[in-house]
């Protein structure tokens, strides 16, 4: 049976022990965040996620959505879950005040989005995608579109969507066909057709604003000829009501592997009235702005189904009988010993656990950035935060989703047989997770822009907003006999990344193909570096907390970061040796011999 309950005393220790809390209330503009509100915020969403959005969960992937003449009818109960979502304020709750939202901080809004994920994923794409819309729109429209557009984004009356791909188009954007013909009013008219349109048709809201990418007449070619249109499925009129149906429909909705209760859309734009975002040929620098916070809403998906499914698995684990402990039966006045007894299923509880808090740690620390970044009086600090947020960010989509894949299927495991039964529910997990690596970009793609952007990016420049943090925590605790254990695993696997980085950048310099071929396990290796660290913060915490009370909790915390370090980041080593043998073994391989 699916069961979940939102880990609420790791998301306090998160935001409250690790990282310092009222650091984030001293940001101007979030003095309300105090560390009460943000704990009785959590408990709220905790009660929401749980009793309306995981009773969904079936349903939605067994009913999934329907499609006829246009129309697309969400799951039973989608709707009015999505009601009792907006009326409670949630999609509100990081917006800016001055836009109709609560103003909160983005690191407590993605802690409610994981149990939004964890409970619900098909249901947190719509609300998910609105938010993206509303960032690109407020980043680069016109106050006329933000006026009109925001405010009913905000409360939820209307949602958003982001139309890139096309047929013949999903990673490579500058091939898009779709075509603007500029107007005498300043609008333009849209044709063209984009698939797999998230949210690009449903039944609960009023209106749904698309962001279109699309070709002005005189583009430039390729990537940098394509701009962004703002374009409403009903018109707005001056008042602000609601007039004629645009010239967009949904042709078709697909059959997917997973998240069914999320309707994926043929959108069919005929000369539908659209509104520039942003420049002329510049919509992809606009769409990046809606794309990186939408990469951390699907990394959040990889860590809200990792503790989902670990949840579940736990419980299995504890009730299931079988076989007997290879060390003596632990539980002789029954049949056979419980499944946790076996080490083979506590390497996979562990591994599952130790990937998911840490994901979710490391996740803090990026979100942390993204407050500062939007709130800190100093643009100089403003920019530091920005460049340690570009760089963690594709790091987070690829490294959280593989894992959140990976803790998935190892649920499935534990359960074995009924693991792959519908019955248990768990299977529904890993069938959602998959897309979570390919949509957003796909992670093979996180992993080039990570070493062809991110890391020559202002000389390094973002580099050292993570190389010199950690560097410096483990030369000032290096000689810290309680941390060792931690620090001196850290150490050398930091080191592996260090020299990785260097061989990246000096080669892939001369051949572009070397450091594509290193690219995808030197991000692996990166997040489990990044991991390294968080885990080896935290121990440092949960030690100096041991005996204050609450001691299950911080020793737990402790031996999941022994875990990690003993058993998860050696990998480090063989990921370091197989990006560093070079991209020959690709390359040579006859293409024909495929
Ligand atoms: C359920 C679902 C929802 C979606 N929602 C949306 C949405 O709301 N809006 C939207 O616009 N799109 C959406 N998409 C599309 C999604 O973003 C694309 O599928 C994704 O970007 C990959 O594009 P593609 O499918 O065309 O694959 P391709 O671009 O054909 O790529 C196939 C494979 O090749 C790899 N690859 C491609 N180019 C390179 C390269 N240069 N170097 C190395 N590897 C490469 C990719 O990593 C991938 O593994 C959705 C897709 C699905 C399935």
């Amino acid at each position: 049976m699916t069961t979940y309950s939102a880990p609420l005393r790791d998301m306090r220790f998160l935001y409250h022990e690790l990282y310092d809390g009222a650091e984030l209330t001293g940001l101007p503009g979030y003095e309300e965040a105090t560390p009460d509100l943000v704990d009785a915020v959590l408990e709220e969403a905790a009660k929401f996620c749980e009793n309306e959005l995981l009773p969904l969960n079936r349903i939605g992937d067994e009913e999934g959505c329907t499609y006829e003449n246009g129309v697309v009818r969400t799951p039973p109960g989608f709707k009015a879950a999505y009601e009792a979502y907006t009326e409670a304020g949630w999609p509100a709750l990081s917006v800016d005040p001055e836009y109709g939202g609560q103003g909160m901080p983005k690191t407590l809004d993605f802690l409610i989005e994981e149990m939004v994920c964890a409970t619900n994923l098909a249901f947190g794409t719509y609300p998910g995608l609105t938010v993206g819309a509303f960032n690109a729109i407020k980043a680069h429209g016109s106050d006329d579109l933000k006026q009109t557009y925001l405010p009913n984004m905000v409360a939820g009356k209307w949602s958003g969507t982001m139309c890139l791909t096309e047929p013949q188009c999903g990673t490579d954007l500058g091939m898009v066909r779709t075509r603007a013909v500029p107007q005498d009013d300043g609008s333009f008219k849209i044709t063209g057709t984009k698939i797999f349109i998230t949210a690009g048709e449903h039944d609960m809201t009023e209106n749904i604003i698309h962001l279109v990418l699309a070709k002005l007449p005189d583009a430039p070619p390729g990537i940098k000829g394509i701009s962004l249109f703002l374009v409403p499925k009903f018109m707005v009129k001056e008042d602000g009501s609601l007039g004629a149906r645009n010239g967009v429909m949904c042709g078709s909705i697909e059959e997917k592997m997973g998240i069914h209760g999320s309707s994926t859309c043929v959108m069919n734009f005929d000369d539908a009235t659209g509104w520039l975002v942003g420049v002329p040929h510049k919509g992809m620098r606009a769409m990046f702005t809606m794309m990186n916070a939408a990469r951390m809403g699907v990394a959040c998906q990889g860590i809200g189904l990792g503790e989902a499914t670990y949840q579940m698995a736990a419980t299995y684990a504890k009730e299931r009988l079988q076989g007997r402990s290879v060390a003596g039966p632990k539980h002789p006045d029954k049949p056979a010993d419980p499944l946790i007894v076996h080490p083979d299923i506590r390497r996979m509880l562990l591994t599952m656990r130790a990937y998911t808090e840490g994901n979710r740690a490391l996740a803090l620390w990026i979100t942390r950035a993204l407050d500062y970044v939007s709130k800190h009086p100093d643009p100089a600090v403003r920019a530091d935060h920005e460049d340690l947020a570009a760089l963690l960010t594709p790091i987070a989509k690829a490294f959280f989703t593989d894992c959140g894949f990976e803790v998935a299927n190892l649920g499935v495991q534990i359960h074995g047989g009924m693991g792959f039964i519908r019955e248990t529910g768990v299977e529904q997990y890993v069938r959602d997770a998959r897309i979570a690596q390919i949509y957003e970009g796909a992670n093979g793609v996180q992993a080039l822009d990570l070493v062809g952007r991110k890391l020559p990016m202002n000389m390094g420049r973002p580099l050292r907003f993570f190389f010199h943090p950690v560097s410096e925590y483990i030369e000032a605790k290096s000689s810290d006999p309680a941390l060792m254990e931690f620090i001196m695993p850290l150490a050398k696997s930091f080191g592996r990344l260090q020299q990785a980085t260097g061989w990246i950048a000096q080669e892939g310099m001369k051949d572009p193909e070397q450091a594509a071929a290193a690219a995808s396990d030197y991000l692996r290796l990166f997040g489990l570096v990044a991991l390294a660290y968080v885990w080896t913060r935290m121990a440092e915490v949960a030690l100096a907390n041991m005996d204050g009370g609450e001691r299950e909790f911080y020793a737990a915390k402790v031996a999941t970061a022994r875990f990690f370090m003993k058993r998860l980041l050696p990998q480090s080593s063989a990921l370091f040796a197989a990006l560093m043998s070079g991209a020959d073994t690709l390359m040579d391989f006859e293409e024909a011999a495929f």
